[in-house]
């Protein structure tokens, strides 16, 4: 095969037009006001609430829900929002079978928890929609925040600092907010430009300037925005990936998932978009399900995962995977790549060896091997922090391994320094931990500003 063979497995319009609207519309559609009601009444309304606890921000879904069964749409979007500014996109991307539905008492009686992310979206989709406000700003301050990043963890953070008076600029090194929520997100979860919606809504709140294009490291540097503002955010999350760990050889065909996943989320037309005809991912977390889950709804033929270890240790929720197989993917555990194959500078084959854990809970290889034809191969085993610009003249960012240290209140090692999401070490690598970590962060820098004289 040489490389214009290749170019023909990988290509674009592989599917009739209305096909790519079917596979990318809204995985889990709104609910429509009676089956809010109807859902809504199935809540017990339990004391000290397990779905509470379950929540990373903390939501008080019963009285939520208690409130959508009353026709109080406006109080419930309000129950949320106070404790997750970015509640219509959590409602859409939590994994809620491992968080607040996960913990639901009717999963032990007619194993069906509360819907709580679909009535979570049907009370904020409404204040959305209707761009109506429910927070406003304590009076003004005097201090200045800067906020590096504008994922969920920089424009939670931002949020609530304005609410509490504070005046943020939040520094993005992109064209837009947002983050993964824009960028990374898989885009049948966030469909009608959800993510930018929420951005808009929140930033109504005044009191946040936002400067789009100023990357950390290279138009900003970090000892000059301690001197210029009162405290500092960082909120960059993950911008670097993983290598394969076997030789690339820079075959065309072998792409990091992350970056077609971005160029999925901003194209104008899906069909635009070339896939290849025999698509291997190598991964096990969300990345993989949602590259493998997308290329085969951009009209690829075979689409296989390879995971080195069991389907209980994947990163994806069981559910996820069952979304995989269920969109046409097929997956492979216990097996490692070793050697990516390619004719005339293009990728044909991968070859992997089977996997098994020893005694100590690693995997070992067990020697066999087998090859799998690829004309695409997707890395997603993971992100990796960019440290670029993370130095204070000559002051030490410490790291906890391979991301930045904080305490409990999201405090760096540097004064005046507090940094949050993805980029923190001891996070959960999802969107609601991210705003958790933004809101605990602003009250941390709120409580600061306020016992330091200027
Ligand atoms: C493919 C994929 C799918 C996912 N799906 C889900 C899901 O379904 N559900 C879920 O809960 N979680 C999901 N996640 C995880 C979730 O998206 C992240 O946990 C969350 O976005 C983290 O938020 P953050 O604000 O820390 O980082 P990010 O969202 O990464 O935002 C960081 C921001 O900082 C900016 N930035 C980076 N470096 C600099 C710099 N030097 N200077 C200025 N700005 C900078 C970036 O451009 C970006 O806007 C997914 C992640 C990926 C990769
Ligand atoms: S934010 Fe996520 S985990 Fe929390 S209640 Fe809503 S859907 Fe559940």
């Amino acid at each position: 095969m040489d490389e214009s063979d290749h170019s023909a497995r990988i290509r674009s319009h592989r599917l009739a037009e209305p096909v790519y609207a079917e596979n990318f519309s809204d995985s889990h559609p709104p609910l429509s006001h009676n089956q809010a009601l109807v859902e809504s009444d199935r809540c017990y309304f339990c004391f000290a609430a397990p779905c509470i606890q379950a929540c990373p921000t903390q939501i008080d879904i019963p009285s939520f829900i208690r409130k959508i069964a009353t026709g109080n749409l406006k109080g419930a979007a309000h129950d949320i929002l106070q404790q997750n500014i970015m509640g219509a996109v959590c409602a859409r991307v939590c994994p809620t079978e491992v968080l607040c539905e996960g913990a639901c008492v009717r999963n032990h009686q007619d194993h069906k928890p509360v819907t709580i992310g679909a009535l979570q979206r049907h009370a904020t989709d409404h204040v959305l929609d209707g761009n109506i406000q429910l927070f406003s700003r304590a009076p003004e301050t005097g201090r200045r925040v800067a906020v590096i990043g504008g994922g969920p963890a920089g424009l939670s953070c931002a949020h609530r600092l304005a609410m509490l008076g504070h005046q943020v600029t939040v520094f993005e090194a992109r064209t837009k907010l947002g983050g993964l929520n824009e960028y990374g997100v898989a885009a049948y979860k966030v469909t009608n430009a959800i993510a930018q919606r929420e951005v808009e809504y929140l930033l109504q709140i005044g009191g946040i300037e936002v400067l789009l294009g100023q990357r950390l490291g290279r138009d900003l540097a970090l000892p000059q925005l301690r001197r210029d503002y009162d405290a500092v955010f960082l909120a960059v999350g993950l911008g670097g990936v993983n290598a394969l760990g076997v030789d690339e050889q820079q075959l065309s065909g072998v792409l990091d998932a992350i970056g077609y996943i971005e160029k999925l989320r901003q194209t104008r037309h899906l069909s635009d978009l070339p896939v290849g005809r025999s698509v291997v991912v190598i991964g096990g977390g969300m990345t993989a399900i949602d590259i493998a889950s997308q290329t085969k709804r951009l009209g690829a033929e075979d689409v296989t995962i390879v995971y080195r270890r069991g389907p209980a240790s994947m990163g994806a929720s069981a559910k996820e995977q069952t979304w995989a197989q269920t969109s046409g993917v097929r997956i492979k555990h216990w097996a490692r790549p070793m050697r990516v194959i390619g004719q005339g500078g293009a990728l044909s084959a991968v070859e992997f060896e089977y996997t098994r854990a020893d005694e100590r809970g690693g995997i070992i290889g067990t020697g066999d091997r087998f090859t799998l034809p690829a004309d695409m191969l997707f890395k997603a085993i993971g992100q990796v922090l960019v440290s670029d610009g993370l130095d204070s003249g000559g002051e030490l960012l410490e790291l906890n391994g391979t991301r930045i240290a904080v305490d409990d209140e999201r405090k760096t090692s540097l004064d005046g320094v507090w940094a949050g999401g993805d980029c923190v070490a001891g996070g959960k690598d999802l969107t609601v931990a991210a705003v958790e970590d933004g809101k605990q962060a602003a009250h941390s820098i709120d409580r600061a500003l306020r016992t330091v004289r200027k």
